[in-house]
Order: structure tokens, then C-alpha cells, then sequence
């Protein structure tokens, strides 16, 4: 699914969080959305999701006009940096939690949920972990339950939040090579907010790097990292240049 969004700009009273943004993610990519505290990422993830209404502009899927859609209507999945697992469920369930809370229709029956949680499982180097408790897990393994269930719906959109954001340098850079496998794997288009500059430039194809509610530059990895467009850029690039 492509997603392109066309002259966003939001407010929240007088401050302008989002001016006039203007992008398009392609089919299958991995995009980062890179950029300072502040700088409006998640106000700009939580739209695509859904979750945030523009104030002026609009958000395509693959062409359609999703701008007035419910977030539970685009098929989103959605990982945030602070795992949002059900710490009363096992990991089992909580990967089956979005098939099971389908409308009866569309409600897989119980042994496509079950075969579907051990395909997770093992797409998300998980085997054998179903039964144990988010409590029972290290920070990486819980982002890799919370990636496993946001998957299980098979998003059209994946949309990650710092996703590793809480975890120690080690494991953030195990995960990180880990995400590029699994998004090879399944090639769900995917939005990726980071505030750094390393992550995002070794995990993304394309990057667009925010301040201030504006797009600053964009381009791949290597044109961010060898061409930095701006006194902004070479400040912000200052310490993985
Ligand atoms: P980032 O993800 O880059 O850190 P955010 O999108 O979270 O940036 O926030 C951008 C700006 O919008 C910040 O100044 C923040 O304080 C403001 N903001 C975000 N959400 C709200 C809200 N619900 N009400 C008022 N201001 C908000």
C-alpha cells in the first residue's frame, strides 16, 4: 500500500505542530520519519493511523482518500516505544488479540488463530515462547510480541513509534538489523519515528528528516548522510557524520 499525504498542517491551539507536509511512502517501503524532540513525528505517525485529525490536508492509500476513515477502518498496525502488551494475557494471546476482537465476519476461526500465532511466532524468532507472560520476557523479546501482534491483522500499513526507543544500545542495534530482515520478509509498507540519526539511517531505504513541523530534507540513507542540505542538517547529522 502507498501512502501519500498531501498539505498537512496541524495546530493544536496557536502552535503549529505541522506546516504544510507534502510526502509519499511507496508500496512496500521502510521510510524514517527522523527528527529532534518535538519536531511533530508522532503527531504526524498518529495521523496516518488515524488516531490524529489534520487540521487542512489529506492522507491517500494506494489513491483513496483516507482522510475522514477511522483508525479502526484503515488496517494499521501500530507499535508504540512503551510495549502496550497485556501483561494478564500470555504472549499466545496476545498476538491473537486483533483476530479475536474482529467483527464475527471477518473473525478467523480458532484453529487459523492458532496456526496464524505459530507462523508469528516463528517470523518473530519467538518458537516455543507462546505460553510465558510479558513479564517473563526481556524489553526485546516484548518489542518483538508487540511487533508479532501488530502483524497478525496483516496490515496494509505498519507504522512504529521509537520502537526500540526503551531498550540499551546492544539489543537496539540486534533489532534493528533484525526489523530490515523481517520487512524483507513480509514487505509491509512501513513509517518508522526516530529522533536518531543512526537508526534511521541504517534501517530505512528513505528518509525525511522533520524540525519544527517542516520537512527539512529527504532522499535515501546515503544521500542524508553525504549530501546533509542545511547548517540544520550538518548540526543534526553532527555526531554520525
Ligand atoms: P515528536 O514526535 O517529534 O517528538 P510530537 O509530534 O510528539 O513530536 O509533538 C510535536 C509538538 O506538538 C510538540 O511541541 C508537542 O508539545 C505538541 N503536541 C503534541 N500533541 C499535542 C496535544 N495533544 N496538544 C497540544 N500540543 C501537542
Amino acid at each position: 500500500m502507498s501512502i501519500t499525504i498531501t498539505g498537512i498542517t496541524k495546530d493544536f491551539g496557536k502552535t503549529k505542530v505541522l506546516k504544510n507536509i507534502n510526502l509519499t511512502v511507496k508500496e512496500g517501503e521502510l521510510l524514517a520519519l527522523l527528527g529532534p524532540s518535538g519536531s511533530g513525528k508522532t503527531t504526524l505517525l498518529r495521523m496516518i493511523a488515524g488516531l490524529e485529525h489534520a487540521s487542512k490536508g489529506d492522507i491517500f492509500f494506494d489513491g483513496n482518500n483516507m482522510t475522514n476513515v477511522n483508525a479502526k477502518d484503515r488496517n494499521v498496525g501500530f507499535v508504540f516505544q512503551h510495549y502496550a502488551l497485556f501483561s494478564h494475557m500470555k504472549v499466545k494471546d496476545n498476538i491473537a488479540y486483533g483476530l479475536r476482537v474482529k467483527k464475527k465476519k471477518d473473525r478467523p476461526t480458532k484453529s487459523q488463530i492458532d496456526s496464524k500465532v505459530n507462523e508469528l511466532l516463528e517470523l518473530v524468532k519467538l518458537e516455543g515462547l507462546g505460553e510465558r507472560y510479558p513479564s517473563q520476557l526481556s524489553g526485546g523479546q516484548k518489542q518483538r510480541v508487540a511487533l508479532a501482534r501488530s502483524l497478525a491483522i496483516e496490515p496494509s500499513v505498519l507504522l512504529l513509534d521509537e520502537p526500540f526507543g526503551a531498550l540499551d544500545a546492544q539489543v537496539r542495534k540486534e533489532l534493528r538489523r533484525w526489523l530490515r530482515t523481517l520487512h524483507k520478509q513480509t514487505g509491509v509498507t512501513t513509517v518508522f519515528v526516530t529522533h536518531d540519526q543512526e537508526e534511521a539511517l541504517d534501517v530505512a531505504d528513505q528518509v525525511i528528516v522533520l524540525n519544527d513541523g517542516e520537512i527539512i530534507q529527504e532522499g535515501t540513507p546515503s544521500d542524508i548522510y553525504d549530501s546533509p542540505n542545511s547548517p540544520f542538517m550538518y548540526r543534526f547529522l553532527g555526531n554520525a557524520n
